[in-house]
This record gives structure tokens, C-alpha cells and sequence, in this order.
């Protein structure tokens, strides 16, 4: 795209304080598997940026490490002037997910994981909580403030179901909702976390290419009205190329190249990591 080709979102010349991420080195291993390998990995405030890569390449373990679901083996990574890695003696540790979901970071699951026989309002509702300020015994004694933050919780889950196009069904059960909707609904949860970064794991898996696009517009559209920072992992390079200023390819754990889409999409490794394997979306 032109206007991310203009863009001055190039790695290595964002100051740090216009980094929401930076991520040096990272690694992790299992066992003798090297899942990511020293990857460096820059998301400036405001970009969205994009992972890419064969099936097994490394992208939602590098996820995985920003969420703190999983421990980097090697490296550090810091987000909005957090170290989310801190070496203790010989090892690492990380932040605890909830830990890191209050600090501003939001996610979306490559298999969707909805509560199936909650309401979508409720599952919604989920997210808030991380916010919420009053204790169970609150609950336990029905105090006003409990009710008053209980009603202020339904209404913003009603917003939220708004905003990812989801009026009206906030009574359904999350497993009765469409495919595409579920998706949609996974946004809505990871939007009541209040997040500065929004991590998207194969938003279009299993869409046809109808509702591949209009979840591309979707996303695009969520930067724009909500000012989010926005990584998203694809599996298909094709969803990408309209939406991202700047993206990453992963192939066996590592980085092989970084750029502009049409910087990336000319690339001659990219195109051997897709079509040497016979992988889709490299056309
Ligand atoms: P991608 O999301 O790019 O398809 P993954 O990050 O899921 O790739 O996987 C990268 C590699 O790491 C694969 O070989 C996968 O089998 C392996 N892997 C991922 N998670 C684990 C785990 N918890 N234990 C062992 N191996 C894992
Ligand atoms: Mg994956």
C-alpha cells in the first residue's frame, strides 16, 4: 500500500517512546525444539502490524510470550515501559496474564474460546471484570455500589456488542451465535479488558472470503475509531497486504524478512516459505 510504504513506521528508526513493544532476541524453546529463534520485533503506538508464516512457524508462541502465557527461554521484551521479562538469578520469569491483560494488553485466541452456554452479554461482561472494583463479599451483601457497578458493567458490554456489530444478540448463547460472529464476540472480550494492544490470532480462520473481507474492514475500522495498537497473526498473506503498515515473516522460528506488505510481498524467501510448502495466500 502507498500509504504504508510513506509511512514513517520503519524499524529501527521509531524512537523507543513511540514503541508500545519491543521485543529483542526472543526465544523459546521446547525441549530441542526452537520454536522462535532471537526474533526482534518492533510495534510502533498506533501501527497495525502483522505476523505472518507457515503453519508451525513460531507466531502464536511469540504471542504466547507477550501474553505471558508462556515464559521466553531467552530475550527480553517490554511493553509501554514495562519489562515483561525479569531475569531472576539464572532464570526468567514473566508477568501473569491477568497481570498483563491490566496493563493494557487485549487478545483473541486462534480457536475461539467463548463460555459456549453464556450469554454473548455475559462473556462480554468476563472481560470487564478485570476492571471491576468490588469483592465478592460486595456480591455476597448485595451492596448498592456492587449493583450500581453491575449496571454500569451491562451497559458497557451493550456498547461493546455495538461496536463489533453484534446488537440485539447480547441474550444469545455464545455456541449458538454463527462463526463469524464468535469472532466478533472474542473482539468484544478482549475490548472490555480496555487494552493498548489489541493481539488478534487468525481473526479470518475458517472464513470464506466474504467474511474474510469484512472482518479486514472490521479490524481496520477498530483502529481507527478506538486509536488501538493492533498485531495481528495471519496465516494467509493476502488478508494482510490491505491493513498493515509494516509486517513480519516468520519461517521455522525465525524472522526471514520485515518490511512494507509490497516490500514483503516481493520478497524471494517469503515466497519460497509459502509456496515451497504449498501453503495458500501466496499468489
Ligand atoms: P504457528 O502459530 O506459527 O502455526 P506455533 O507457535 O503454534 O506456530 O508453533 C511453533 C512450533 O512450536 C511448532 O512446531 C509447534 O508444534 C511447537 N509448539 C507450540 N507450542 C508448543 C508447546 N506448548 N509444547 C511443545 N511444542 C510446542
Ligand atoms: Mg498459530
Amino acid at each position: 500500500m502507498t500509504a504504508a510504504s510513506a509511512s514513517p513506521l520503519v524499524t529501527g528508526s521509531v524512537p523507543d517512546d513511540r514503541l508500545l513493544v519491543r521485543a529483542r532476541k526472543v526465544t523459546k524453546r521446547f525441549g530441542g525444539l526452537v520454536a522462535v529463534n532471537a526474533v526482534d520485533f518492533d510495534i510502533p503506538r498506533g501501527s497495525i502490524v502483522s505476523l505472518i508464516g507457515p503453519n508451525g512457524a513460531g507466531k502464536t508462541t511469540f504471542f504466547n510470550m507477550i501474553t505471558g502465557a508462556y515464559t521466553p527461554s531467552d530475550g527480553e521484551i517490554v511493553f509501554d515501559g514495562h519489562d515483561l521479562v525479569i531475569r531472576s538469578g539464572r532464570r526468567l520469569k514473566t508477568y501473569k496474564p491477568h497481570r498483563v491483560t491490566e496493563l493494557g494488553i487485549g487478545r483473541t485466541f486462534q480457536n475461539i474460546r467463548l463460555f459456549g452456554t453464556m450469554s454473548a452479554l455475559d462473556n462480554v461482561r468476563v472481560g470487564l471484570h478485570v476492571h471491576l472494583r468490588s469483592h465478592w463479599w460486595d456480591a455476597v451483601l448485595r451492596l448498592p455500589s456492587m449493583r450500581a457497578e453491575e449496571e454500569r458493567s451491562v451497559e458497557r458490554a451493550l456498547e461493546l456488542l455495538d461496536l463489533v456489530g453484534l446488537t440485539g444478540r447480547g441474550n444469545i448463547w455464545a455456541r449458538n451465535l454463527p462463526y463469524g460472529d464468535q469472532r466478533r464476540l472474542e473482539i468484544a472480550r478482549a475490548l472490555a479488558t480496555n487494552p493498548k494492544l489489541l493481539l488478534l490470532d487468525e481473526p479470518t480462520a475458517g472464513m470464506n472470503s466474504s467474511e474474510t473481507a469484512e472482518m479486514t474492514a472490521f479490524i481496520r475500522s477498530l483502529r481507527a475509531r478506538l486509536g488501538l495498537t493492533i498485531l495481528l497473526i495471519e496465516h494467509d498473506m493476502r488478508v494482510v497486504m490491505g491493513i498493515s503498515d509494516r509486517v513480519t515473516v516468520l519461517d521455522y522460528g525465525e524472522v526471514i524478512a520485515e518490511g512494507t506488505p509490497d516490500e514483503v510481498r516481493a520478497n524471494p524467501r517469503v515466497i519460497e516459505a509459502y509456496l515451497g510448502r504449498g501453503a495458500a495466500g501466496a499468489s
